[in-house]
Parts: structure tokens; C-alpha cells; sequence
């Protein structure tokens, strides 16, 4: 199991990397990990205010396993989302949301991409799209767990679901994984559209 200090800037990097990479935008997005009963997560603002530049004393941490009556201040506003979804899968330990801007324009559209290959066989050929709700509210957590439970079963090791109208969510065993699945979509994504733009000349 990785020590504290290491899973803090295990995110701190993947956030970097992803930044860099056009992965996570500045408009918002959110980066956690579960280690034991913790759930380790990136601060509020962390797209607005840190652009993606963290500290690992920035990252917090909750514990699970009891009821979250308020999100402690520091944490990001969707740390009841990344709860839900890892009271939901056991075996997923990292979650990305993001709003990458390909599939920002699905989000919008209410539409998945279609994945072929080997993200295919990872997450099927298309993702489930969960309901519009307020950024932060226990309703989006729920909407985004219901939607994702029409399509992976809780033993899930990988998901990923278009959260409607506002972006993505990405899950894996790990971060890297995350990452990576989060890149093959937003290359499906903008993929698709620029087929659809020849076949329809
Ligand atoms: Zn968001």
C-alpha cells in the first residue's frame, strides 16, 4: 500500500501530466485516490485557482465509511461524488473527473462517443449518460451512480460514464490506468467527430 505522503503527490503529478496533456481543463475537475479507509482528494479551485499546480499538502483527505454531512472546506465540491462511487465499486481505487473538452461536447449533447479496440473491451462500445444536476449536489452523486450501474456491474475495476451537460467521469484500480482511459476517450471523442465531418462532404 502506497504511504500518504506518496499517494499526495502520485496526484499532485497525475494532475501535472493530465494538465499538460489537455486532459483536465481550467474550467474545473477533480482528481482522487482510495488507500485503506481514506479517500485522498484535490482541493476546491484546484482548475481555477492552483491550474493544476498542487502541492502535496494541498491534497485532502476524508475518511470513509461514515455519512459526510458537509465536504470539509479544503476538499474538492465533489468529494461526495467520488465517495459514492467508491462505496459502489470496491475495486475501483482512483476517479478523474474532468471536462476535457471533446467530451464536454458529448456531455453537452447528452451523447457517448463509440469506443473500438481495447477500450472497448475495457468499458463496452459506448458509456452510459447520467442526468443534468447541480455541480456538487448529493443528487449529481446519485444520478452518476445509478447511471453508471445501468452498464458495470460493483465489480467493476474500470468505468467511465458522460456526466450530462457538465463533463466526465473516468475510474480505475489506479491512476495511471485512470489517465489513460481518460485520454483514449477524448481521442474517440474528437475521432468520431472528424469522421462525422468527412462522411457527412
Ligand atoms: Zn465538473
Amino acid at each position: 500500500m502506497l504511504h500518504r505522503n506518496e499517494v499526495r503527490l502520485k496526484i499532485c503529478e497525475t494532475a501535472k501530466i493530465l494538465f499538460d496533456a489537455s486532459l483536465l481543463t481550467l474550467s474545473g475537475g477533480n482528481i482522487s485516490c482510495r488507500v485503506g479507509g481514506m479517500m485522498f482528494i484535490t482541493p476546491r479551485y484546484s482548475a481555477e485557482k492552483f491550474k493544476w499546480r498542487l502541492k502535496p499538502r494541498e491534497i485532502c483527505e476524508i475518511r470513509m465509511g461514515k455519512a459526510l454531512e458537509e465536504v470539509p472546506k479544503p476538499a474538492s465540491r465533489e468529494s461526495r461524488l467520488h465517495l459514492a462511487i467508491y462505496e459502489t465499486y470496491e475495486g475501483v481505487n482512483a476517479l478523474i473527473h474532468s471536462h476535457e473538452k471533446n467530451l464536454m461536447g458529448y456531455a453537452l449533447a447528452g451523447k457517448s462517443p463509440s469506443l473500438f479496440g481495447e477500450i472497448a473491451r475495457l468499458l463496452g462500445g459506448s458509456l452510459p449518460i447520467s442526468g443534468e444536476e447541480v455541480p456538487g449536489s448529493g443528487e449529481l452523486a446519485r444520478a452518476v451512480v445509478s447511471s453508471l450501474l445501468t452498464k458495470f456491474s460493483a465489480d467493476a475495476r474500470s468505468l467511465a460514464v458522460i456526466v450530462g451537460g457538465h463533463g466526465v467521469v473516468v475510474g480505475a484500480d489506479d491512476l495511471g490506468s485512470a489517465g489513460s482511459i481518460l485520454c483514449a476517450l477524448s481521442e474517440y471523442a474528437y475521432a468520431e467527430i472528424v469522421k462525422e465531418h468527412f462522411q457527412s462532404r
